[in-house]
């Protein structure tokens, strides 16, 4: 249920296997599209690409060298990029199901899917449509424009802003030589007035104006899990990267996760778990910073955890992780 990014990624993976799976979109074929930055890592896309013998080159629209930041009290930085790039999401996520069984435009009630499906795998990303309500949700608005550049682009590569109090970001990604994705997501609901407040300094026509909360509750937040037949897989249980609003690659690593469990709800439980408990780490550290709950003193041992584990996955991160950026942030 859904054709997402988690959900088109499965229906491929579950291809040329002995499943029968059936994709049902609520948009119809038309009005499919991936309300996103459409940014993620080269290298860990190359990888999931492959397994469904797709060439990741073939989406590939800007790989970046250098992303700018720029802190709400004026401090700038640049931090050097080695595989954040932006990609055409949609057209990899269409061409995923392009030869599968996809029904668009259609998202059946429970009741009908329990009759007819052995396990419906809820992909429906921040609606959760087909799993228990939770208790306590934690989501940020969005707001993003597709905008194009007659007369030069403002940047040349990746820029962000983080918000005081880390509350939320405003982003621009290129899109090639003339097009980019900009936006932001704020919890303090600022998103829209800093998207159209950069939008009027750099000008540029608007191709598309997009926007839809995200989830920032992790994994450890989002249960359950699975609920009678029903079992949910990327950011309908929270996988998203709460300090970078990354949910692409933690929405296929859950597909990953799904297909070595997919026998056993208990046990895919437990490997979610596992997975994305730094998740939950990162998320509380957030959430203080958003809460105004933070103390730095307190925090110390949360954001040297925080710092080793993407040091330790700097590549998969794309980016150079540096002790410094990551205190110039929490003491935003
Ligand atoms: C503005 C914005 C920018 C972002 N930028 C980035 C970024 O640059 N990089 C990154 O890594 N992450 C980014 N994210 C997060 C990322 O897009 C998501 O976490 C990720 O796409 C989640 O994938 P998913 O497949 O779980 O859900 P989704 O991609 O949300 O897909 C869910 C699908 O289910 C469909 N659906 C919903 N309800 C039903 C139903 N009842 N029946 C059938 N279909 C249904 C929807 O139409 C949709 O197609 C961004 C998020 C937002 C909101």
């Amino acid at each position: 249920m859904g054709m997402g990014v988690a959900g088109s990624y499965l229906m491929a993976r579950l291809r040329d296997t002995e499943h029968d799976a059936v994709g049902y979109e609520r948009s119809t074929s038309e009005r499919h599209d991936s309300i996103c930055a459409w940014g993620t890592i080269r290298p860990v896309l190359e990888e999931f690409c492959r397994k469904t013998g797709r060439n990741f080159g073939d989406f590939l629209i800007h790989d970046g060298r250098r992303m700018d930041v720029r802190m709400s009290g004026g401090v700038e930085f640049g931090i050097g990029l080695h595989g954040l790039c932006t990609y055409n999401k949609l057209g990899l996520i269409k061409d995923f199901i392009k030869d599968c069984d996809v029904r668009y435009g259609q998202a059946p009630k429970l009741e009908r899917l329990n009759q007819d499906y052995d396990m419906i795998v809820d992909c429906t990303g921040f609606h959760r449509s087909y799993l228990p309500r939770l208790k306590r949700d934690f989501f940020l608005p969005t707001y993003e424009y597709r905008v194009e550049y007659e007369d030069g682009v403002p940047y040349d590569d990746f820029y962000i802003e983080p918000f005081p109090g880390m509350s939320g970001y405003f982003w621009y990604f290129p899109l090639g030589s003339n097009t980019a994705h900009i936006g932001a997501g704020d919890y303090n609901k600022n998103h829209v007035k800093a998207t159209d407040a950069f939008l009027k300094k750099h000008g540029g026509r608007v191709l598309a104006t997009k926007g839809r909360p995200i989830r920032l509750a992790t994994p450890g937040h989002c249960k359950p899990y699975h609920s009678g037949k029903v079992v949910g897989v990327g950011e309908s249980i929270g996988t998203v990267y709460a300090l970078l609003g990354e949910g692409i690659i933690p929405s296929m690593q859950c597909v990953e996760i799904f297909l070595e469990n997919m026998d056993d709800f208990g046990a895919y439980e437990r490997a979610v778990g596992k997975h994305f408990a730094v998740y939950d780490k990162v998320f509380g550290f957030v959430r203080k910073k958003i809460h105004r709950n933070f103390s730095m003193v307190r925090s110390i041992p949360d954001v040297i955890a925080i710092y080793r584990y993407m040091k330790r996955n700097e590549a998969r991160f794309g980016m150079d992780i540096k002790m410094a950026d990551l205190m110039k942030v929490a003491k935003a």
